[in-house]
């Protein structure tokens, strides 16, 4: 082998390492992520709580890195929540539903989409639950409609607002109208929630969509919107080719979802923690402040204060 073809052998052992795209698995173990400007450290990410410091990206977190924001590291006890039988409907496409959910569980390690804790924000008791867009799209199921309901009773039993911080594609389609009918027990929950007169906080998170957009994610005493969040119920380009029409700018985020009327606040992930404790702290009259500037009698307040701790 001469020189010259030794350099074009060289050469095309470059061009396909170019070439190579890399696979999702070496995405998500490389220290690096992509944003506006390109690479970003992940660490970097971590430390801005996975916003973008350039555009303001939230960028998608799972259950635990969520709730260490929210509450405080580790400050939370995880609820065991009940997992009916997998599978009900032996579904199978390109591939199985069982093998979908042990891929899902492998990657989350997590039971389930969502997770449900018992914690304390601004010193009052909540129960709250949060959804990994990591398994299976953040889709909802039997399993992911029982943990909602047990985190719901457990808010009841324990007298303790519910704050849901909702995100996913809808209803799992592997389970029919399994998933579909989780639309109907979460609304009926959250009414009893609400007879026991306990806040129901959800805070919407990217992206909220499908059946979740149409039930439990839209029913809060107040909601949420993280910036920038996707929150729609059928996919933008269904709706243009539907009214053939070109739809505005910022179609289905946050902002204009807000100025349309179904989410009462936007905020920043940063500020949070903050403004939810606050808002609890308002519902409840467990602010002296407040409280002293209503015209509720001490014993009303000794009432609402007793039913969040
Ligand atoms: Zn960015």
């Amino acid at each position: 082998m001469n020189w010259i073809t030794k350099v074009l052998k060289f050469g095309e052992k470059i061009k396909t390492e170019i070439k190579k795209r890399a696979s999702k698995e070496d995405i998500e173990n490389s220290d690096w992520t992509s944003c506006c400007k390109g690479p970003i450290l992940k660490k970097d990410l971590e430390e801005n709580l996975f916003v973008c410091p350039s555009c303001n990206k939230h960028h998608r977190i799972n259950c635990k890195q969520r709730f260490n924001i929210i509450f405080g590291k580790n400050n939370y006890e995880i609820l065991k929540t009940p997992i009916p039988a997998d599978d009900p409907l032996n579904w199978k496409d390109t591939k199985t539903y069982k093998e979908r959910l042990i891929n899902a569980r492998k990657k989350t390690k997590m039971d389930c989409g969502i997770m449900v804790v018992s914690t304390r924000i601004n010193n009052i008791n909540v129960t709250a639950c949060s959804s990994d867009f990591n398994f299976i799209g953040g889709s909802v199921g039997a399993a992911e409609g029982e943990a909602i309901l047990y985190g719901i009773q457990h808010a009841i039993e324990n007298k303790q607002p519910f704050i849901n911080f909702c995100s996913g594609g809808g209803m799992r389609m592997f389970e029919s109208l399994i998933a579909l009918s989780q639309m109907t027990r979460t609304t009926l929950a959250i009414n009893e929630l609400k007879k026991n007169n306990l806040p129901y906080i959800t805070v919407l998170c990217d992206p909220v969509a499908g059946g979740i957009t149409a039930s439990y994610a839209m029913l809060g005493d107040l909601n949420v919107a993280e910036s920038n969040s996707l929150i729609s119920f059928a996919g933008a380009r269904v709706i243009q080719g539907t009214i053939k029409e070109e739809l505005p700018e910022g179609f289905q985020k946050s902002e204009y979802v807000q100025k349309t009327g179904f989410v009462d606040l936007v905020l920043d992930r940063k500020d949070l923690r903050e403004n939810i404790g606050s808002i609890l702290s308002i519902l409840l009259k467990k602010n002296s402040d407040i409280s002293s500037k209503t015209n509720e009698t001490s014993e009303d307040i000794r009432t609402h204060t007793k039913a969040a701790s």
